[in-house]
């Protein structure tokens, strides 16, 4: 799926615990940079055409991101970083995992590639995750899903206070929250019936 589908995902899966904002941009982060082994794509498009075309995308796209190595490492690392640090590495670990079923459901090439994921990389090769009823990158579920997500990343903001505009703009944030209470009501505070 797209990295916007899998960075909406991984903000969803932050606010399934009292985050701070530190913490939920690390969740939602870990969700989404699996792809940054994709991001070779950039370096192919720079030099088509020239002498010397790199061929990055094809070679490490679903590599080094997309395994449990990966996983532990994101883990790890947000750890280390995050203020609640256990249940913030817990929700990163699961994060990467998600990003991984994502992939495996619906991320069929336009070519019909299935993009299979080397789930023990760089250990076994031999292990490729694949899904025989995938469906492509651009077909229907996949906006059906990022329009959920979006649907949920609002009502999010609406009831908690906070979005991923505040990773940009913190009045942006404060503005959209406040435009979606006045169209939709205050939400009732937690612990009032
Ligand atoms: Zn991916």
């Amino acid at each position: 799926m797209s990295p916007i589908t899998h960075f909406l995902t991984g903000w969803m899966i932050a606010n399934t615990a009292r985050l701070g904002r530190r913490d939920r941009i690390l969740v939602a982060g870990a969700c989404t940079l699996p792809d940054a082994d994709g991001l070779g794509v950039l370096a192919d498009l720079a030099t088509e055409g020239a002498s010397r075309p790199t061929e990055w995308f094809g070679t490490y796209h679903h590599t080094f991101g997309h395994n449990a190595l990966f996983a532990l490492a994101a883990a790890a690392a947000v750890f280390a970083l995050a203020n609640r640090h256990r249940v913030t590495a817990a929700l990163a670990f699961a994060a990467v995992h998600v990003h991984l079923l994502e992939d495996l459901a619906g991320a069929k090439g336009p070519d019909g590639d299935a993009w299979p994921i080397p789930y023990l990389w760089p250990f076994d090769d031999s292990l490729q995750w694949a899904w025989s009823g995938q469906w492509a990158l651009d077909a229907w579920p996949n906006f059906l899903i990022t329009a959920a997500l979006l649907s949920g990343t609002l009502y999010v903001a609406w009831r908690k206070g906070h979005s991923p505009v505040g990773i940009v703009s913190g009045s942006a944030d404060t503005a959209l929250v406040a435009a979606l209470r006045r169209r939709f009501g205050e939400p009732r505070a937690a612990g009032t019936a």
